[in-house]
């Protein structure tokens, strides 16, 4: 990693916590990351925790995200939330393409293609997630997702914004089910996915930020936060309660 690349611990809470719970946990949190340096921390909630989370946070070191938007400013979409919205309620990024919304709710790379100029355009972070099923890893079709959804997602995104993208690698066999990635697959297919950047841009694959997702957890942390191209995590389950979100957030200062 080069010393331009500031690591990112952004936690998914997925549908998880009530407005009082989230404000339970983010004063847990905040005392808990106040004084770690070298590390971006992000709590990516559910839109009804979006006000509270960035009035409670504010002047702190963590970023609040939200974990799904439409591309369209405004209109006739129900149920939908626009970029403009969470760049008005104070949200500084957005979580895109999780497998949990590819597959559960039928987002596209179409669809993708234009939330990712658009939360740009909205002055949020997206975190666009990209990774293979089981049975494409099994069948060695791992590079061709990877490279499928990079240059489909990315497409509308200008070479000089590719680094204002933060991109999370998250094997879906790994998520949620304890089975994380060995290091060396972490190392590969993120060096992979570091090299189609490249493709586009080659100064742009330097700076972009690649994490790693997928049963992270604090015992395994700094074991996958220490290698060369992992830029970060984004955590789920561990993620949801302070005390170990914090840990994670320590073991990517140490690294
Ligand atoms: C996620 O939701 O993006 C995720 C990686 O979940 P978990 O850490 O629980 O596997």
């Amino acid at each position: 990693m080069t010393a331009a690349r500031t690591p990112l611990i952004a936690g998914n809470w997925k549908m998880y916590k009530t407005e009082r719970e989230a404000e339970d946990y983010i004063q847990a949190l905040l005392p808990r990351v106040s004084s770690i340096d070298g590390a971006d921390v992000a709590v990516c909630v559910p839109f009804t925790d979006l006000r509270a989370m960035v009035d409670s946070a504010r002047g702190s070191r963590v970023e609040v995200y939200a974990q799904n938007m439409h591309h369209e400013p405004e209109g006739a979409f129900t149920g939908e939330v626009s970029p403009l919205m969470l760049s008005d309620v104070g949200a500084q990024g957005v979580v895109l393409g999780h497998s949990e919304r590819r597959e559960q709710f039928g987002e596209t790379d179409r669809a993708l293609a234009l939330k990712v100029p658009a939360a740009l355009a909205a002055g949020l972070t997206p975190i666009l997630c990209v990774g293979e099923t089981e049975s494409e890893r099994e069948n060695e079709d791992t590079d061709r997702k990877l490279r499928q959804q990079i240059k489909d997602d990315l497409v509308n995104v200008p070479s000089e914004r590719l680094t204002d993208v933060v991109i999370a690698y998250e094997p879906i066999w790994a998520i949620g089910t304890g089975k994380v990635a060995t290091p060396e697959q972490a190392q590969e297919a993120i060096a992979f996915i570091r090299a189609l950047v490249g493709d586009r841009d080659a100064q742009a694959a330097q700076g972009v930020r690649i994490l790693y997702g997928g049963s992270v957890k604090a015992d395994n942390a700094a074991e996958l936060l220490a290698l060369p191209d992992v830029d970060g995590a984004l955590v789920g389950g561990a993620s949801l309660q302070a005390d170990s979100f914090a840990q994670i957030v320590g073991a990517a200062a140490a690294r």
